[in-house]
C-alpha cells in the first residue's frame, strides 16, 4: 500500500476510489494524515452488494470442496504472517495503538484465517438413525452475501473475526470498516484476493457509518449482519434485521466489573488490574472498567494500583517500550473529559489521572493519562456508562451477596474479572456474575476456540469457537425414503 496514493476501495472485485466525499485519516499521535481516501458512495454499496451475489451465485466458491477453500485460507493467514510487521505498523498509524499490541493483533488475525480453514474443513453433517423408513440428514448451507460491520479499536482482528468464518462457510462478504480505520480491511481484501479468494466475493466500502453501514444493513441481497461497535449502533441493526428476518450477530459495549477479594495474589492482581483497564489505553468493549476491592485490603491495594497506573509508559506507538498510546481521535478524548469531569462532579475523587500528560511530545496526539476515580457509588453514570478510556472506577465492598448484586447491576454484560486464590469462591463468583466472559486471575487472554458474546446490552450471538461458522450458515434438514 502506497499511502502517498488516494486510497482504493474494493468494489465487487474493482480496486478503485469510491464515489464518496475525499477524506484522511489521521494518525492519533501526532495528528498527521496517514491516508486520503474517497468513501463509498450508496451507488458503491448496490454495486458491490450486487457483485457480490453474483460472484456468490457464479464463482463456484460455494461449491468448492471444503478442503479446497479451507487452502484459500490458510495461504490468506500464511501471507498475513509474511507481512506481519509491515500490517502491524499500519495498523499503529491507522488506529495509534502501541506496535506490541498491533503486532498481536496481526497475529491474532493471522490465527483466525487458520482457525476457520481447519473448522471449514472439520465440519460435520449427521445423519440421523432411522426414525421410519427413511434417512434424516442435517446439512448446511452459505447464505450469500454477509455483510461485515466493524469498529475502529481492533482493526484487522475484527475483520478476520468475521471474513474468515464467513468465506469457509461459502459465502461473499461485504466489508464496512470504521471510517477513520480502514486501511487494515482493505489490505486483508488483496490478501485474500492474492490468496485465491475469487474477486467479486469481498467489497471493502468504508464511509460514514449512518449512510453506508445502513444502507449495507438495509439491502434485501445481505443475508446476516455480522456487527461488532456501541450498543445504540446493534439495537438500530437489530431493529432492521427484525423487519427483515435476517440473522445478526451483535458484539456491543461493556462496563465489566473486576473483583478482587482479599486472598488475591496482590502482585498478579496489580498487575492484571492495570493491564485490563489501560491496554489498548480502555478502548476496549471488555475493559475490567469497574472495580470492586475487598474492604480490608481496599486502601493498600488502590495504593499500589495508582502508583502502578502512573508508573505506566504513556507515550509513542512506534515504541517498543511503550504500554499506552493515544485515544483515537480529538473528539474521542473530549469524552473522555466529559465523563471525567462528570463523574467528579458526582462526588469521584481523582486518585491518579484525570489529565492530558505534559510534554512537547504530547502536544499533537490525542493523549490522555491513565486514571482512577475513587469515592463512588455503582449507581452513578460514571459507573454505569461505557467511557471506553482509560478511566477506572473504584469501590470497596464488605458484603459478597451485595457484591455479586452490583456487579450485575448494569445494563451490559460482556466481562468480568475475578482475583482470588479460593478455588470454591472463584467458581462461585464466575458462576454468579452475569457476563458473556469471565476471567479468573487473568484478564484479557483470549483463545479462539471459544466462543465470545455479550449478554444483554453487550450484544447477541456468538463469534469464534470451531462451531462459529455455523452462524454463516443456514441448517437444512433433508429426508431420504428408502
Ligand atoms: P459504532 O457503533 O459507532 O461503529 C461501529 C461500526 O458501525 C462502524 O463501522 C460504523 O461506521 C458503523 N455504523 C455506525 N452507524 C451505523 C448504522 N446506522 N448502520 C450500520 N453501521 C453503522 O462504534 P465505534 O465507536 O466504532 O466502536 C466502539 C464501540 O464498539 C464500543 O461501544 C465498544 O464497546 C464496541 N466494541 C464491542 C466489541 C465486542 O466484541 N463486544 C469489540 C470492539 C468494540
Amino acid at each position: 500500500m502506497n499511502l502517498q496514493d488516494v486510497q482504493k476501495i474494493c468494489v465487487a472485485g474493482e480496486w478503485r476510489p469510491g464515489g464518496g466525499d475525499v477524506y484522511a485519516t489521521l494518525y492519533p499521535a501526532t495528528g498527521e494524515t496517514v491516508s486520503t481516501l474517497r468513501a463509498a458512495s450508496l451507488a458503491d454499496v448496490a454495486e458491490a452488494i450486487e457483485g457480490a451475489d453474483r460472484a456468490f451465485r457464479t464463482s463456484g466458491w460455494a461449491q468448492r470442496k471444503p478442503h479446497e477453500r479451507a487452502a484459500v485460507l490458510y495461504r490468506v493467514a500464511q501471507l498475513i504472517r509474511e507481512r506481519g510487521e509491515e500490517l502491524a505498523q499500519l495498523q499503529r498509524l491507522d488506529n495509534g495503538k502501541p506496535i506490541s499490541e498491533t503486532r498481536n493483533l496481526v497475529a491474532s488475525a493471522a490465527g483466525t484465517f487458520q482457525f476457520f480453514a481447519a473448522a471449514c474443513e472439520t465440519l460435520e453433517e449427521t445423519i440421523a438413525p432411522a426414525r421410519g423408513d427413511f434417512l434424516s440428514m442435517s446439512v448446511y448451507e452459505p447464505m450469500g452475501v454477509v455483510a461485515a460491520i466493524t469498529p475502529w479499536n481492533s482493526p484487522i482482528a475484527s475483520e478476520a473475526q468475521k471474513m474468515a468464518p464467513a468465506l469457509a462457510a461459502g459465502n461473499a462478504v461485504v466489508v464496512k470498516p470504521a471510517e477513520v480505520t480502514p486501511l487494515l480491511a482493505l489490505e486483508l481484501a488483496r490478501i485474500c484476493e492474492q490468496a485465491g479468494v475469487p474477486r467479486g466475493l469481498i467489497s471493502v466500502l468504508p464511509g460514514k457509518g449512518s449512510v453506508i453501514g445502513d444502507a449495507i444493513t438495509l439491502h434485501p441481497l445481505v443475508r446476516r449482519v455480522s456487527f461488532t461497535g456501541g450498543t445504540t449502533t446493534g439495537k438500530h441493526i437489530a431493529h432492521i434485521a427484525a423487519d427483515k428476518m435476517m440473522p445478526v450477530s451483535l458484539e456491543l459495549g461493556g462496563k465489566s466489573p473486576t473483583i478482587v477479594f482479599d486472598d488475591a495474589d496482590l502482585d498478579h492482581a496489580v498487575a492484571g488490574v492495570l493491564y485490563g483497564i489501560f491496554s489498548s489505553s480502555g478502548e476496549s468493549c471488555i475493559a475490567g472498567s469497574r472495580l470492586f476491592v475487598a474492604h480490608g485490603i481496599y486502601d493498600a491495594f488502590l495504593e499500589r494500583l495508582a502508583a502502578g497506573a502512573a508508573a505506566l509508559r504513556v507515550g509513542d506507538p512506534a515504541d517498543e517500550k511503550t504500554q499506552m498510546g493515544p485515544l483515537i481521535t480529538a473528539r474521542h478524548r473530549d469524552s473522555i473529559e466529559s465523563y471525567v469531569a462528570l463523574g467528579v462532579s458526582e462526588g469521584g475523587r481523582l486518585r491518579t489521572g484525570g489529565a492530558r500528560p505534559l510534554g512537547a511530545q504530547f502536544e499533537r496526539g490525542n493523549y490522555y493519562l491513565p486514571t482512577i476515580i475513587e469515592g463512588v457509588r455503582n449507581t452513578m453514570r460514571i459507573c454505569q456508562e461505557e467511557i471506553f478510556g482509560p478511566v477506572l472506577v473504584a469501590m470497596p465492598f464488605s458484603d459478597e451477596g451485595d457484591l455479586v448484586e452490583q456487579a450485575n447491576d448494569s445494563v451490559y454484560a460482556l466481562a468480568a474479572g475475578i482475583w482470588t486464590q479460593d478455588y470454591k469462591k472463584a467458581w462461585r463468583f464466575a458462576r454468579a456474575v452475569q457476563a458473556g466472559n469471565v476471567w479468573i486471575n487473568t484478564y484479557k487472554q483470549f483463545s479462539i476456540a471459544t466462543p465470545f458474546g455479550g449478554w444483554r446490552d453487550s450484544g447477541l450471538g456468538r463469534e469464534k469457537g470451531r462451531l462459529g461458522i455455523l452462524q454463516y450458515m443456514e441448517q437444512k434438514s433433508v429426508y431420504w425414503g428408502m
